[in-house]
């Protein structure tokens, strides 16, 4: 999740420039002697580990949805990997989820001719059985009202329904705003959003049915109808990629298909031109499986009850490998725990961890961990959370707290000087507006910064998308962030006070019409019960 705060493209752009015109002097950017500081940045930044960590998780273990047998290996990995360097760490039980294994996917079109399709199975589909199945395709048709779609169910029995909108061109936003005559674009835009509003929402077709975030309820009625699957697409704009959500199916299998093949079988079905598709998919639903988040911790010397927070959600959704949601954002927490017991062994306060499961399916995770270690919420000196994909962090928030500028400007004042250009304080401002685990904890009142960063075009390009792969990873730019992140939660470990949690006045700042924005526009995030099972949000 977390698409939170997107930096102005030419601020991003000015700040780069800005970095790149500083001479990488070490000797001269320090401003301070201090030695862990120092020892931090030759580790980070010197004998990184991000890349060949990032190729174990990203290219090995793979995507990590939750109740996959690929996220527990990955949990074991965590753990193992942390205990290779010394640091204790332990997979927690969260609950179960239901629980599933990805195998292949094999799509083909087979008349009128033959065509492999790019696709794959949404999350939690049901496989073929073991044997390829043969089907036609029909279009999902305009309905009057919910009456008229189950009069018309027994006609779909058999049959592969097209449920998405079909685009009218699978070129990127970019490439029509670079190359088509104003009208033409205009005219292209209008039939866009015009598929994309008949497509769309809580009543698609007029069937009284949603795809929610796969195939949803409409999926699972036209199952029980006796389909022979489900096909759906929901490409982004720009490059031809697609999100891959998930599916509630238990019989009839649900693919997503790339933008244009999808497409092509949308055209070949309305035209009459008879599309039939084999699929071959491997798949196995599992029961409900275990969750586990994994918890490292480098104890604390003096104050031991105290704790400084590394956040970052471990699940991920599996149409590529999860690598920048939020592959990236565990290899800068990783990275800083292994730099840190080198540099900081005996930590004033305890450092800890957190690897969050199921952050994709409602931060239950997190929110579980708030509600199991209850008793560690007010020693939180802070959290630090990234999860805004591979991006070098351009700006920390002061998560609601009124006081967070004396103790941030003041961490960030003893940061090398290549990080205090990159990095700028965003204020105190709102809590966490719930994108990400941060608000997990903002809604207990403990101090939770979130880092937002360069966003690399990740909404458009890699967030829940088939193509959000090793190859996305900007490795150069996890480095420097978990070196930076290493040295925030060093200084907050040696922040001679303890935070303090006086909140931000919402009420008043939005009535006085500040950054707060309209009377009403900010709350503070209401703390909700981790759902501890498969939460069943199509219903
Ligand atoms: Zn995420």
């Amino acid at each position: 999740m977390a698409r939170l705060r997107p930096l102005a493209a030419a601020a991003a752009f000015a700040l780069s420039a800005l970095t790149l015109a500083t001479a990488p002097l070490a000797a001269q950017s320090f401003p301070t002697d201090d030695p862990v500081i120092r020892r931090l940045w030759t580790l980070g930044m010197d004998s990184s580990r991000v890349q060949s960590l990032g190729q174990v998780l990203l290219d090995s273990l793979g995507p990590r949805m939750s109740g996959t047998p690929n996220q527990k290996a990955a949990n074991d990995w965590l753990v193992q990997t942390y205990a290779s360097w010394g640091i204790e760490a332990k997979n927690e039980r969260v609950g179960t989820w239901r629980g599933w294994r990805r195998g292949h996917s094999h799509i083909d079109l087979v008349t009128p001719r033959v065509r492999s399709l790019e696709g794959t199975m949404l999350a939690y589909s049901p496989g073929t059985g073991g044997q390829a199945i043969t089907a036609p395709a029909v279009v999902l048709p305009r309905f009057a009202d919910s009456a008229a779609f189950v009069r018309w169910l027994p006609e779909a029995r058999g049959k592969l329904v097209l449920v998405s909108a079909p685009m009218p061109t699978c070129r990127p936003v970019e490439n029509w705003t670079a190359n088509a005559e104003p009208a033409v674009k205009a005219r292209m835009d209008s039939m866009r959003s015009a598929a994309n509003r008949e497509w769309a929402g809580p009543n698609v077709r007029g069937t009284g049915h949603s795809l929610a975030l796969g195939s949803g309820s409409l999926g699972v009625r036209l199952e029980e109808a006796g389909v022979a699957g489900v096909i759906t697409s929901r490409p982004k704009d720009a490059w031809g990629t697609i999100d891959i959500f998930e599916s509630y199916n238990t019989k009839a299998p649900a693919i997503a298909l790339s933008c244009e093949d999808y497409g092509l079988v949308f055209r070949l079905a309305e035209n009459n031109q008879s599309p039939t598709l084999r699929l071959d998919l491997d798949a196995e639903l599992l029961g409900d499986q275990p969750i586990f988040n994994t918890v490292g911790m480098i104890k604390g010397s003096t104050k031991p009850n105290e704790y400084v927070v590394l956040s970052a959600h471990f699940d991920s959704w599996d149409g590529g490998s999860g690598a920048t949601d939020n592959g990236t954002g565990t290899l800068l927490m990783l990275e800083a725990m292994r730099i840190l017991k080198q540099a900081y062994p005996n930590p004033t306060r305890t450092i800890v961890v957190g690897h969050w499961t199921a952050e994709e399916k409602g931060l239950v995770g997190s929110r579980a961990f708030t509600e199991d270690h209850a008793d560690m919420l007010p020693g939180i000196q802070a959290v630090f959370n990234q999860d805004n994909g591979t991006g070098r962090i351009l700006r920390i928030g002061g998560g609601g707290m009124v006081n967070s500028p004396k103790y941030i400007n003041a961490w960030l004042g003893k940061l090398p000087t290549e990080f205090q250009q990159q990095v700028t304080f965003g204020g105190p401002g709102s809590p966490s507006g719930g994108g990400s685990d941060d608000a997990s904890f903002a809604c207990h009142g403990v101090p939770a910064f979130g880092l937002s960063g360069h966003s690399w075009n990740y909404g458009q390009y890699t967030w829940h998308t088939n193509r959000d792969t090793y190859d996305k990873v900007v490795f150069d730019e996890i480095k420097g962030n978990a070196t930076i992140v290493a040295m925030l939660a060093y200084l907050a470990s040696e922040e001679p006070e303890k935070v303090s949690r006086e909140r931000v006045d919402l009420a008043a700042r939005a009535q006085a019409g500040g950054a707060g924005g309209p009377p009403g526009a900010m709350t503070w995030p209401a703390c909700q019960k981790a759902p501890r099972q498969t939460n069943p949000r199509l219903r």
